[in-house]
């Protein structure tokens, strides 16, 4: 059996070790990077699975490493952040990660996490490719196309939309798209969701003006217009 290499980025020394005994427990291999600037060159010689990454780092900080990263690799991502309302900036900042987790964090829920992310990358699991209406997503390479444009999402959207356009018409909760979606959520981070949806409409829009794709049904989600022209 070979043992997936997860990244921990991490300047706190004993969070760094908490993380790594728990991955190592859970089956994995993991190194630790204390500085941004080791963290992208490590990922160039190593190759990863997946990467935890601190936001606040000597050297590079967290958003600096992910951009770089994201040049040259599409490895899962999973971010740490000691400040729920940083999440936001860092959704719209749309840098490419993965998922977010909020410090405090226990090392049980991180470990749930790289799995759920890990999961949701693994071309096994995922379900067929999907088309509706002009929009149609291809698991393998993960593009959205709309009328056979490349729709530029970021891997949290491009599930968000695989998963809505699995059942059009269907209502999805926030929780159930979380749940889908990121695995699990920051504690009462509802909001995530809702980021996601802003950017993805937005996206959307761009290249189907006037139509409404998503709706929100208030009070309980949102789903996919199933009388896409
Ligand atoms: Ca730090």
């Amino acid at each position: 059996m070979t043992h997936k290499h997860i990244l921990i980025v991490e300047d706190e020394q004993k969070i760094a070790a908490l993380l790594k005994e728990y991955l190592e427990k859970a089956g994995y291999r993991a190194t630790i990077a204390g500085r941004g600037d080791q963290a992208v060159a490590q990922v160039r010689k190593s190759s990863p699975a997946l990467m935890l990454l601190d936001i606040m780092l000597p050297g590079m900080d967290g958003i600096a490493v992910c951009r770089e990263v994201r040049k040259v690799s599409n490895l899962p991502i999973i971010m740490t952040t000691a400040k729920v309302e940083e999440i936001d900036r860092l959704l719209g900042l749309e840098i490419g990660a993965d998922d977010y987790i909020c410090k405090p964090f226990s090392p049980r829920e991180v470990v749930a996490r790289v799995k759920a992310v890990l999961r949701r990358s693994n071309p096994e699991t995922v379900e067929k490719n999907l088309a509706l209406g002009p929009i149609a997503l291809d698991e393998n390479t993960h593009l959205a196309l709309v009328s056979g444009q490349t729709l530029d999402l970021t891997p949290s959207e491009f599930s968000l939309l695989q998963v809505l356009i699995s059942q059009p018409g269907r209502v999805f909760s926030r929780d159930e798209l979380l749940a889908r979606v990121q695995g699990y959520d920051c504690e009462g981070y509802d909001r995530t969701i809702d980021s996601h949806i802003k950017n993805l409409r937005k996206k959307l829009a761009d290249h189907l003006p006037g139509q409404e794709i998503i709706t929100t049904v208030y009070g309980i989600g949102y789903k996919l217009s199933c009388t896409l022209q």
